[in-house]
């Protein structure tokens, strides 16, 4: 089908990652970095010299687009979605790909920090790689393959689609959207405009790999006041708010329960911010499982520790906030069994195993699901993610353009 396709996704890529779209999470702002928008008008242009319709880019960064059907069946409408920054934790100023053409599984060093060197002990799936091509960054940033490389597969799907009339399929849309490395990027998201029924997005790791399962999540604050009292003369007066956060942390259990102590399914309890002072003091923490309800046996954990500390200080006041956070996609996803089994079939039909793992975070997916737009996550092959290592092989990124067209031939023929 794709065989004497000259690819795009490459070159695209190449161009994609050498601008800065870093996201902000200080910033209070949308999108909360404006170069961000750089990408936005590029790609912008590029759809509408393919040809795509209702191209469209607003003062978020957000782009939609629309390639029409050219089936007289009722399909229903598909979108395929990518975010357009880079996480924070690492540069993503002067990027600077490099293509390793034929690579011999040799460690690589970086040319621009030569304590930066990639190798297959530490990365065992660039054995997959050997003999074609895989593009690192220079050594002082990060690649942006997370989630560039999603951008670059269905800009290069649009360009296939658009260039092969013959391709039949329902209207498809697509999506790119800011700010998801900062939690944002559903946020100024406009599901009247984008019209779309399901979607899929590509921002997920290793060839084959697809996502149907997050964590739930919620966060809890806790904050304790004490009483204060000059220490000179604090004698059964003062009530230190600072030691009673401090005994609760230290009360939470530590050989379970934690992200240091668990794995696959199992959920945890995770302290992540103090703040505080002798009268006042807060902690917050990070609550995560895959069932929804044992969210609340976690947080009942949680506040009965908290309540039998707070007992041995008199006088001394908590308050115990929980905030929803987001909830695991398989909830809805699985009333809706086809839109995973329609992607399984797409990556059979072009040789591959299906691999699915739960994924121990959020996904922009997730938060779409419960949104009601249903979004799995599929593959692109990024590697090393958020890191100066950062990798991508360029035929993970070919493989997922073939899927992608595969896909919508496969929603096309089962529709009536
Ligand atoms: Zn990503």
């Amino acid at each position: 089908m794709v065989q004497d396709y000259k690819f795009t996704v490459t070159e695209k890529f190449l161009q994609y990652v050498q601008i800065d779209t870093q996201s902000d999470p200080e910033s209070n702002t949308s999108p909360s970095t404006a170069k961000q928008k750089n990408l936005s008008i590029i790609l912008t242009n590029q759809l509408i010299q393919m040809g795509a319709k209702d191209v469209y880019t607003d003062q978020f960064g957000y782009v939609y687009a629309t390639i029409p059907s050219n089936t007289s069946k009722k399909v229903p409408t598909i979108c395929f979605c990518s975010h357009i920054d880079t996480a924070p934790d690492c540069s993503g100023t002067d990027v600077k790909p490099i293509v390793h053409h034929n690579y011999n599984g040799e460690p690589i060093i970086l040319p621009d920090d030569s304590s930066q060197i990639i190798t297959i002990d530490q990365y065992p799936y660039l054995k997959n790689h050997i003999g074609n091509s895989i593009i690192t960054a220079s050594g002082k940033t990060l690649l942006g393959a997370d989630d560039k490389s999603g951008v670059a597969i269905i800009m290069d799907m649009a360009n296939f689609l658009l260039t092969h009339p013959e391709i039949i399929h329902g209207t498809i849309k697509i999506l790119f959207t800011p700010d998801e490395e900062v939690g944002a990027g559903t946020a100024k998201l406009d599901l009247q405009r984008l019209k779309a029924d399901v979607a899929y997005t590509l921002d997920g790791g290793e060839i084959g790999t697809m996502e149907d399962e997050t964590f739930s999540a919620d966060g809890v604050t806790i904050i304790i006041k004490g009483i204060i009292a000059h220490p000179g003369n604090g004698k059964g007066k003062l009530v230190n708010a600072i030691k009673i956060i401090s005994e609760i942390i230290n009360t939470l259990p530590k050989h379970e329960k934690s992200p240091e102590t668990t794995e696959k399914r199992e959920g945890f309890i995770h302290p992540i911010d103090i703040q505080g002072l002798a009268e006042e003091a807060s902690a917050k923490f990070l609550i995560r499982d895959f069932e929804t309800e044992n969210l609340l046996v976690l947080e009942n954990l949680l506040k009965q520790i908290a309540t039998d500390v707070v007992r041995k200080y008199p006088g001394a006041e908590m308050e115990f906030i929980v905030t929803e956070q987001y909830r695991n996609m398989k909830e809805v996803l699985q009333h809706h069994p086809h839109i995973v089994a329609y992607a399984e079939e797409a990556y059979k039909r072009i040789g591959l195993n299906v691999v699915k793992e739960p994924i121990r975070g959020g996904t922009d997916g997730s938060r779409l699901s419960f949104m009601g737009l249903l979004c799995p996550n599929l593959f692109t092959g990024m590697q090393a993610i958020h890191s100066k290592h950062e990798w991508i092989g360029v035929k993970d990124m070919e493989k997922a353009v073939e899927m992608l067209v595969t896909l919508v031939q496969v929603w096309e023929e089962k529709s009536v």
